[in-house]
């Protein structure tokens, strides 16, 4: 396939596009523009640039008649967009300068963009890394998810607790989608099944309306342009005339109001599955929308549907899509009459499943019961689809089991590919959770490592450090990641390695003024920057961080006149809301952090920062500034991390346990250029298993089972001294997460780091060397791997 031209604009012709929309698409003038109309107008401008390169792409798909990639998630966490495309477009200069020649300032207008915060974290993230990637391999791709009229919680702290509030980021003009009220399916829910001559058809008792939104996501240089296609829920009778007329103005709206309820919100659980009814009828709807969308597609194109699977790829971003299966073999047989058994194989070709996890509680069940009557038809189905896995295998695995359909089991046997998202994940995938379907069907498990986009994840997050890339090694770098091994060699030259150190020191200084004009918090930009970001949860163990934090004000206090080594602890994140421990934890930190940074004895040596409503573009601030990267989960839970990925490719070290990709990094820059420690995930499923294991672990550590006492005894809350006595009392008795058995390592191996960090040159030169060796972390040789193992598409050659 060829590549649509490089995008060509001056700052004039830029600047009299942005006029024009100011005028005739936002209807102000220039001087009574406000902030707000400035970034809608260059956003719209920036979109007009996009128009080009996406029809082209969609053109040469049609043409080429090539395979279709369609990537089905529940979350997209895409943050802001202004940046992103103009950099992808390589205009920034010019916007800069047009914006500045109508007297506003750039990074103002991009920071004035509401991030996009539909999904909850680490799996949503990964779905935007992915949609950039495969715009800038090339590939032609769809996204699909629900367009939540409120993505996740804003994050407010009162007292230390968290609040949350709803967040509405449509509540502007999202300046980047296209409505498309012409694209719409009726989804139905309920009713019953009737048969008739061997066919059966589904009689829905409601239905709704699934209405597209695109938006283009433009990849690399502007070269090819893909589409990210959400759906929001409209009423399929738009209003209730009889009642109005009788004046119930209420009863009137109602068929509405039901509708939108599908579309409002995005789950704020990032594990654990509510089993809740709208829930069902979100993964339903948006699934059943994509999957008759890309039907209609195929069959546009006048193919056979026996072909299927040559012309699509369906990829599960977890079980929340898994109803895929049996929707497609639903439409395949009932609609258009292929036998059950060939619809099901055809299916199963064009599906893939992505897991993501090995925690049961976050495995997706429904109750039969719920499930039979919302989806009555996929009931029967998901038995034949059993009945047909059962005859294959001869058991044991079953889908519906307990009263219970199993999502996770059911998009396994309909998928023709089932990965993991790192080597070790993987492993424990087909060890654990999917033992005996793994045994059934021994070629279905492959490993795909996650990755993050090099674009936003360094070359614009980072500019001091990827301007500096730039001079050293060229600027090839962004859509060739493993480039970054040049800078290897450069790890041991004195001059580049204090060039390093400045950009290190220069974002440090942007987050601290980002975090001054924000909450007015002053930041020592001399302290090592220690942060841990992440969705707060047991498994991820902050509650540890926490502990060794009060461990170190202890020392600190025995020893004033130590040599210690200053230290800010950087904590950010959202609990669930109906997670109570994680809930407490952060009311924790919050306490624990008022004290000490209210005491004398700590000033400059240690202080705790915890910014409420962690986002992406937080994170935009904080990882590039940020000297060593917490990831220090009870090993065997995390699946891969993403997290992890983006402070290496910054030059951060890592203090982290032998844990999902943490494996893969370490590998890749170095055990010397890593800081290991912990149990291994064989050692933590043996160590569970001994008795009082907690008990015994706090009592072989005086530096823990003091850091305990102060915390049950109230020294962090003197207003209310047994707040956290029950937390203290379940880490003797339920320490699950094994916080008392890491302990003493983790607090000695952050001892060796204070003395490390002294020596600013060997600190930056094993730094520099997690960035040269972080290449292999980017998203696009993830999608590449997809693309060979897994959808069998073919992608572009570099250039
Ligand atoms: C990358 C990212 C995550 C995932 O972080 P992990 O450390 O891998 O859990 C979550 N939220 C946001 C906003 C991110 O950018």
């Amino acid at each position: 396939m060829t590549f649509h031209a490089p995008i060509e604009i001056d700052a004039q012709s830029l600047r009299s596009e942005i006029i024009r929309h100011l005028n005739y698409s936002l209807g102000k003038d220039e001087t009574h523009a406000s902030l707000h109309d400035w970034r809608m107008s260059l956003s719209l401008a920036l979109r007009d640039l996009v128009v080009a390169p996406w029809f082209a792409s969609t053109r040469k798909v049609y043409e080429a008649r090539a395979k279709r990639v369609y990537y089905l998630s529940m979350e997209f966490l895409i943050g802001r967009l202004v940046e992103d495309i103009a950099i992808n477009l390589r205009v920034e200069d010019v916007a800069r300068e047009a914006m500045a020649s109508l007297g506003q300032d750039y990074a103002a207008v991009v920071a004035d963009e509401p991030d996009a915060a539909l999904g909850n974290g680490g799996l949503g993230r990964l779905a935007a890394c992915f949609l950039d990637s495969l715009s800038t391999l090339q590939i032609p791709a769809y996204g699909y998810g629900i367009r939540y009229e409120h993505g996740l919680f804003e994050q407010h702290f009162e007292d230390g607790r968290q609040i949350e509030t709803a967040e509405g980021w449509l509540t502007q003009r999202h300046a980047w989608e296209f409505e498309r009220p012409e694209v719409a399916y009726e989804i139905g829910f309920g009713g019953y099944v009737s048969e008739s001559g061997g066919k059966a058809a589904w009689h829905p008792g409601e239905t709704v309306i699934a209405s597209a939104y695109d938006t283009p996501i433009i990849g690399w240089k502007g070269r090819w342009a893909n589409t990210l296609r959400l759906w929001a829920a409209k009423p399929t009778r738009l209003f209730d005339l009889e009642s109005f007329n009788r004046g119930d103005y209420m009863a009137a709206s109602a068929p509405e109001t039901l509708a939108r309820t599908i579309s409002r919100v995005l789950y704020p659980d990032d594990t654990t599955d509510t089993g809740k009814e709208l829930r069902l009828k979100q993964e339903y709807f948006f699934t059943a929308a994509s999957i008759q969308d890309l039907l209609r597609r195929f069959l546009s194109e006048g193919n056979a549907l026996a072909e299927l699977p040559q012309h699509v790829a369906i990829q599960l971003n977890d079980t929340h899509p898994a109803i895929a299966g049996p929707e497609l073999v639903r439409l395949l047989a009932d609609v258009h009459g292929l036998p059950m058994a060939e619809a099901i194989a055809t299916a199963r070709g064009c599906l893939a499943y992505t897991n993501h996890t090995l925690l049961p509680e976050a495995l997706e069940r429904w109750p039969e019961a719920l499930f039979a009557q919302i989806l009555p038809r996929h009931h029967r189905i998901i038995e034949l689809i059993e009945d047909a896995h059962l005859a294959a295998t001869g058991g044991p695995v079953r889908i519906i089991e307990d009263g219970s359909v199993k999502m996770g089991e059911l998009a396994f046997v309909m998928a023709h590919r089932v990965n993991g998202v790192s080597a070790l994940h993987t492993g424990l995938v087909k060890q654990t959770v999917f033992r005996d379907l793994h045994q059934a069907y021994p070629e279905r498990i492959v490993n795909q490592t996650n990755g993050i986009t090099p674009r936003r994840w360094l070359y614009s997050c980072n500019r001091p450090l990827s301007g500096l890339i730039d001079r050293s090694i060229g600027t090839e770098w962004p859509d060739d990641l493993e480039q970054l091994g040049r800078l290897s060699p450069l790890a041991d030259d004195g001059a580049f390695r204090e060039a390093f150190r400045a950009a290190k020191q220069a974002n440090k200084e942007r987050l601290a003024a980002w975090l001054k004009a924000r909450d007015g918090i002053t930041l020592d930009t001399a302290a090592m920057f220690d942060i841990q970001i992440k969705r707060i949860h047991e498994y991820k163990r902050q509650l540890m961080n926490l502990l060794e934090t009060v461990a170190l004000w202890n020392a600190i206090r025995d020893n004033p006149n130590g040599d210690w080594t200053p230290r800010i602890k950087i904590f950010a994140g959202k609990a669930a809301p109906g997670y109570f421990v994680a809930k407490e934890i952060i009311h924790l930190i919050n306490d624990v952090a008022r004290t000490i940074n209210a005491d004398p004895a700590a000033r400059g040596l240690l202080q705790i920062v915890y910014p409420a409503n962690y986002n992406v573009s937080m994170a935009e601030y904080l990882v590039p500034a940020a000297d060593l990267s917490e990831q220090i989960s009870t090993a065997g839970k995390e699946a891969s991390g993403t997290g992890n990925m983006k402070f290496a490719l910054n030059g951060a070290l890592t203090i982290g346990t032998l844990d999902g990709a943490n494996v893969e990094i370490r590998e890749r820059v170095g055990a010397e250029n890593f800081y290991l420690f912990g149990l291994t995930a064989e050692e933590v499923t043996a160590r569970r298993a001994e008795p009082d294991f907690a008990r015994h672990a706090i009592e072989a550590s005086p530096t823990l089972r003091r850091v305990l006492e102060q915390i049950a005894g109230g020294a962090f809350s003197p207003d209310e001294p047994r707040r956290y006595a029950g937390l203290v009392h379940r880490l003797h008795d339920h320490d699950y997460f094994l916080v008392s058995c890491d302990f003493d390592s983790y607090y000695e191996t952050q001892r060796r780091i204070d003395a490390d960090y002294r020596d600013t040159g060997d600190w930056t030169r094993r730094a520099i060397l997690n960035t040269s060796n972080a290449g292999w972390f980017s998203s696009d040789r993830t999608i590449a791997g997809y693309a060979e193992d897994i959808w069998n598409v073919g992608r572009a050659p570099r250039r």
